[in-house]
């Protein structure tokens, strides 16, 4: 037997024992293969009804009066909930709204005033924030303008040098949970603990874990995390992020944006701030009630869906779709930059295509953006990131085992092209 009809009947075999794999119907999909989901999630079916009533009825004709009557005013809070299961935390520690950018500014300044409020006029010498060297750039841009705000230092470290580089010199620090180009799965709960036994506080980016595998921010005592709801959570374009404050540290979080919704009584339109207690705290200005509200709706596909269950299938895409490119690609064309052992995967393969790697036409081998353009045309859709990298996303709720093995086909049939 070919090893093409050997991995397609394992592709069968999977996809019949695979019990989210009535979750697809859910979703607005094509024959493509839909491997962006950790750029932006596909359409659940559920939204574009949702909007129309949003905007025909809840603006069209209640108009003002939907700020109570359809729940716009609460929404932010009661989203953040929705939300709070799939990242381990209770109710009442997450507020949406604003983008994961504007987040991350709010959550490590809360945190270097944190840090401040515990230390007094001197800061107890803590003088130093940690931040991520290998992270997707706005956190970092974000984190060098907190840091300069804020009097302190930032020092880019990778997530495997933080240990060695926290000391009493360090305020809070900044880290992915996955790492966006790689796919490398951070240890959330092993950092956290080193953070804290510095006397520093965490602030996790969770933009490519949650949706995609457990959190655990209650359980592993995160300070403040991060994250946006376009990727694995399928908000859609642009739909707004959250941000989670511990319920314990909640009364010292001191915004850097304190607006109006998050005053004790936004309608008093008293000239002095005061903050309203709770995860309420952590809202700006007026909540961006559509895409709020198309978010709300995506949510609704993980009704009795486990993020366990969730990241067991993950695992198996991954795992297969490796073994795939392993059996399909010629040795030496592209090399996976994505770890293998499982605590060390987040839900994405990224594959280095480089020059170097093996090919012997004339002119060396194509680039990865070549490649990937490719790919997209015969169905494969994934992405390209700089310089030499090919990134799939697999999102258990819509991709199936027969899409993984397709996927790898056209990979090394387009690599072959290029000979
Ligand atoms: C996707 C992503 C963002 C996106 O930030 P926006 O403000 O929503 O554009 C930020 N950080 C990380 C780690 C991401 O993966």
């Amino acid at each position: 037997m070919s090893e093409i009809t050997q991995l397609t009947l394992e592709a069968e075999e999977l996809d019949a024992a695979d019990e989210l794999s009535k979750l697809r119907e859910r979703f607005v999909l094509d024959d493509a293969v839909y491997l962006d989901g950790n750029s932006l999630g596909a359409l659940p079916a559920s939204v574009p009804d949702r909007v129309d009533d949003v905007v025909r009825r809840q603006w069209g004709s209640l108009r003002i009066r939907s700020w109570d009557e359809s729940g716009w005013w609460t929404a932010p809070e009661r989203i953040g909930d929705r939300i709070a299961p799939l990242v381990g935390a209770a109710a009442g520690q997450i507020v949406v709204g604003d983008s994961t950018s504007v987040n991350v500014f709010k959550a490590v300044v809360a945190a270097v005033r944190m840090s401040e409020d515990e230390h007094g006029e001197g800061r107890g010498g803590r003088d130093e924030i940690l931040v991520d060297a290998t992270t997707f750039p706005t956190d970092g841009y974000i984190a060098e303008s907190a840091a300069r705000m804020t009097g302190r230092t930032l020092r880019p470290v990778t997530p495997a040098e933080v240990p060695d580089a926290l000391s009493s010199r360090t305020a809070a620090v900044l880290l992915n949970h996955v790492d966006y180009r790689t796919g490398r799965l951070h240890d959330l709960p092993g950092l956290t603990a080193a953070i804290h036994e510095a006397g520093a506080y965490a602030v996790w980016d969770l933009c490519h874990s949650a949706g995609a595998l457990p959190v655990g921010l209650d359980e592993h005592g995160v300070d403040l995390a991060v994250g946006c709801t376009y990727k694995y959570l399928n908000g859609g374009p642009g739909s707004p992020a959250y941000l989670y404050v511990r319920r314990d540290l909640q009364p010292r979080f001191d915004s850097p944006l304190p607006g109006w919704n998050s005053h004790v009584e936004p309608f008093g339109m008293d000239p002095a701030y005061e903050p309203v207690a709770g995860a309420r705290r952590g809202r700006v200005g007026t909540p961006d009630i559509l895409s709020m509200l198309a978010l709300e709706a995506a949510l609704e596909v993980w009704e009795g869906v486990s993020i366990e269950s969730v990241r067991a299938k993950s695992l198996a895409l991954t795992d297969f779709f490796l073994k795939c490119v392993t059996s399909y690609v010629p040795e030496g064309r592209v090399e996976s930059l994505t770890p293998t052992p499982h605590p060390e995967r987040g839900s994405q393969v990224a594959l280095r295509c480089s020059p170097t790697l093996g090919f012997a036409r004339a002119g060396g081998a194509p680039n990865a953006a070549e490649v990937m353009k490719h790919l997209i045309t015969e169905g494969v859709i994934g992405d390209f990131r700089h310089p030499d990298v090919l990134r799939f996303g697999f999102t258990p709720l819509y991709i199936g085992f027969a899409d993984v093995e397709r996927a790898a086909r056209v990979l090394a049939q387009t690599l072959e092209s290029f000979d």
